[in-house]
């Protein structure tokens, strides 16, 4: 049980009673277990739940500097059940969904801990959202709510792999988060091999629902496009994106793959990856080259594979070496 206890011990309440307290409203949600630091200042902290699982968090400062935007990348499953070929998340398989405490709990940790608050919340660390929405959900309300951390939903963005009934649920979900789509390929053929979602529900039927998805004004849905070396990066493919965003307001983030040990993918040359930007820009479409960020201490998108039965060396225990600041 680590070191979650019931606090106050009292022998009067009976022992069952404890233990069902344990599992189904542990007090203590999450225990910080290690931060790293990557040398672009994003940071990585390890919990590990009250049944000895761990997860992963990711906080991102702005890389320009210009405003003080400070993203927080939030995991809302112990690993994940879609199995994506490209993704480090996928590599651990699933082992459960977190509650809405665990969610928050990333948030208030990081908060209390760091002692900034996060301008946006993204939900793109490990698992996927719309497969545990019932607790997105309520994560979400009170992570907006005044009495919680206080964030409006135009910070809050949720990135799905094309969960297509997820998406229907979503949309009525109020106030209404920001929607992101790992799209990845933009035929069928490709998007099978990378993403074992896409044979449930195929392009077609994700695009559909991204239409049918309600956007207030001057919001747009957030297309996540993976960059690999001669899978998805040609000039074809950088001329079909727009075609299939077609009357969907949207922007499109390219981000070079980030490597995961063991996985057959490599990033495209940086030339690759402006001139993909510089041809699907060409269609009038905002497209964005994500830098990879903290991915020096595998902190990145798609890296994020904290394990039980493994202590990284990579990880440095903050009790005995460094404390956040
Ligand atoms: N399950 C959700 C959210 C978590 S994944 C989803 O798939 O959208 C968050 C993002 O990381 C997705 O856009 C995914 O395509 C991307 N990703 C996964 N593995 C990656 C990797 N190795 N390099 C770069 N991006 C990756
Ligand atoms: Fe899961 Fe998203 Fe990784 Fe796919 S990319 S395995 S859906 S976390």
């Amino acid at each position: 049980m680590g070191s979650v206890r019931f606090p106050m011990a009292p022998s009067t309440v009976p022992r069952a009673l404890r233990d069902a307290f344990l599992t189904d409203a542990p007090l203590v949600p999450l225990v910080h277990d290690a931060t790293v630091v990557a040398s672009d200042g994003t940071r990585k902290f390890r919990f590990r739940t009250h049944d000895d699982r761990f997860i992963e968090t990711v906080l991102i400062p702005d890389d320009k500097q210009e405003r003080s935007k400070l993203t927080l990348c939030i995991s809302c499953q112990v690993g994940c059940a879609w199995g994506c070929s490209f993704c480090a998340t996928a590599t651990i398989g699933f082992g459960r969904d977190l509650s809405a405490g665990e969610m928050v709990e990333q948030l208030y940790w990081v908060m209390e801990n760091v002692g900034q608050k996060p301008t946006n919340i993204v939900f793109m660390g490990m698992g996927e959202p719309l497969h545990n929405l019932d607790q997105v959900t309520r994560a979400l309300s009170i992570i907006e709510h005044p009495w919680g951390a206080g964030l409006s939903p135009r910070r809050l963005t949720v990135s799905t792999s094309g969960v297509v009934t997820g998406i229907d649920l979503l949309a009525k979900v109020r106030p209404l988060p920001n929607l992101a789509v790992s799209l990845n390929a933009t035929t069928d053929e490709v998007r099978d091999q990378l993403m074992p979602v896409n044979r449930r529900w195929n392009l077609a039927a994700l695009l559909a629902a991204a239409r049918r998805f309600p956007l207030g004004h001057h919001r747009r849905i957030t297309f996540e496009y993976v960059l690999f070396a001669g899978v998805n990066d040609s000039d074809v493919d950088a001329a079909r994106l727009p075609r299939l965003l077609q009357g969907i307001p949207s922007k499109v983030n390219l981000i070079p793959w980030n490597p995961v040990p063991g996985l057959p993918f490599e990033r495209p040359s940086e030339a690759r990856v402006i001139t993909f930007q510089n041809r699907v820009r060409r269609a009038d479409l905002p497209v964005y080259i994500r830098t990879p960020r903290g991915d020096d201490q595998a902190a990145a998108c798609g890296q994020l594979a904290a394990r039980a039965d493994e202590t990284p060396p990579r990880l440095i225990n903050l009790r005995s070496t460094r404390h956040v600041s």
